[in-house]
């Protein structure tokens, strides 16, 4: 082999070998870029971005379970940048979500405490997903409003129900029994009365659970000014007739003028309701006061009966759906049950409260309190007429009383 044969064939091998290193080292770079990459605790590029435009409680945690960003949304969960994750089931559920290769992401719903105690443990649905070896994106969504409505949804369909069975059987049995009693005019006659009248009851109680539901969702409610004494006087006229024939007094006490925001026709049911338990559970001859007190920028509206009051025990449960203290004397005042219910959620709609007080023998106050409201414009305007001309009659007066007093009569007798 001549020199230039030598020389090419080291040429050869040395390109070979040098191709070989340059391999080496880019696979050599490549792998450490890949492994700084799913080792980095840097955030990838535009997610803080992201995070910050989320209306959602969401974090992105490294393998230690430590924030390394996090939405708005997610500080009242206590979840801050540089923090640990605050609970052990949310550590755990993202260690979960890290070690198992599939899946990569996993939901759970837990109890987390959201805002300073004392403040309730919230029902949260958490989504853990991994974007990394070492990067969990945690997901957390408030269902306890969500939880407590379907809870509600569900109660009410059973409890409906099985109100509903009772004047639907009896409709039912009433129908046969008119149907056996066809040769027998007095009793068709008499069970057709009492078939009207579970027909009525019926009706009544399809249209209170109507109201219900309809308070418990968040369509038909209108909100205006209110004028409390409209509120009053009209759930005052619409049980006149019944207080009369119960021999029960209905008297209107205490202010004037003052307004609240909301539905005047769902307040004034509210009042109502008060008004026909009131009436129901007074002896004849009793008498039923309602008055309206305003301070402090809340209004009350109180009714009160000494009628046969409220045992202590019941007093926590008869704003209760279908609750009744005593179901046979219910049945007969041709209560339902849903009254208190109904004006417990008017009320809180109105974001105000109703209370009760009572004793067994001596009769029961029930008092709403809301939210007080200025006077509409068209209020002010009439009641700074009413004032002027109030005062302006107060002044004549004086200039009368005072004349005689001023300019006496020659004979000094009183003009
Ligand atoms: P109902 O339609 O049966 O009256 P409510 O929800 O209005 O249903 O009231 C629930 C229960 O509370 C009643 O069944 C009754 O036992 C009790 N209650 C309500 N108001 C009074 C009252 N003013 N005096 C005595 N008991 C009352």
């Amino acid at each position: 082999m001549d020199t230039t044969q030598l020389a090419l064939l080291a040429l050869c091998a040395g390109i070979v070998i040098g191709g070989a290193i340059s391999a080496i080292i880019v696979a050599a770079l490549r792998a450490r870029h890949r492994a700084q990459a799913d080792t980095t605790l840097q955030v990838p590029d535009g997610v803080r971005e992201v995070l910050h435009g989320m209306d959602d409680a969401v974090v992105v945690v490294d393998a230690s379970a430590i924030v390394l960003a996090a939405s708005a949304a997610a500080a009242p969960f206590e979840l801050a940048e540089g923090r640990l994750l605050p609970s052990d089931e949310l550590r755990a559920l993202a260690r979960r979500v890290r070690g198992a290769d599939d899946p990569v992401s996993v939901a759970e719903t837990m109890r987390l405490r959201r805002g300073v105690p004392p403040a309730e443990p919230r029902l949260v649905s958490v989504r853990a997903t991994r974007i990394s070896p070492r990067l969990t994106l945690l997901v957390l969504r408030d269902i306890t409003e969500a939880e407590r409505v379907e809870q509600m949804r569900r109660d009410f369909v059973a409890n409906t129900s099985h109100e509903l069975k009772t004047p639907v059987a009896s409709v039912t049995l009433l129908a046969e029994a008119i149907e056996s009693a066809a040769d027998d005019p007095p009793q068709v006659r008499a069970f057709a009365a009492r078939l009207s009248a579970e027909a009525t009851r019926l009706g009544a109680l399809t249209s209170r659970i109507m109201n219900l539901s309809r308070l418990q969702s968040s369509d038909g409610f209108t909100v205006g000014d209110v004028a409390v004494d409209e509120v009053v006087a009209a759930a005052i006229d619409a049980h006149a007739v019944q207080a009369a024939s119960a021999g029960v007094e209905l008297m209107r006490r205490g202010g004037r003028g003052t307004y609240v925001k909301g539905d005047v026709q769902v307040l004034t049911e509210a009042v109502g309701n008060l008004i026909a338990n009131a009436i129901s559970y007074s002896p004849q001859g009793g008498s039923v006061g309602v008055g309206v007190k305003a301070a402090d920028g809340v209004v009350e509206i109180a009714v009160t009966d000494r009628g046969i009051g409220i045992a202590e025990g019941d007093q926590q449960r008869i704003f209760e759906r279908f609750y009744r203290a005593d179901p046979a004397r219910a049945r007969r005042t041709g209560g339902s049950g849903l009254g208190l219910s109904i004006v417990k959620h008017a009320v809180q709609r109105h974001g105000g409260e109703v209370t009760v007080w009572s004793r067994p023998g001596r009769g029961s106050t029930f008092t709403i309190r809301l939210p007080q409201s200025e006077p509409p414009a068209h209020a002010r305007d009439a009641a700074g007429k009413k004032a002027k001309k109030h005062k302006k009659a107060k002044k004549d007066k004086t200039v009368t009383d005072a004349a005689p007093a001023a300019s006496p009569r020659p004979n000094g007798e009183p003009a």
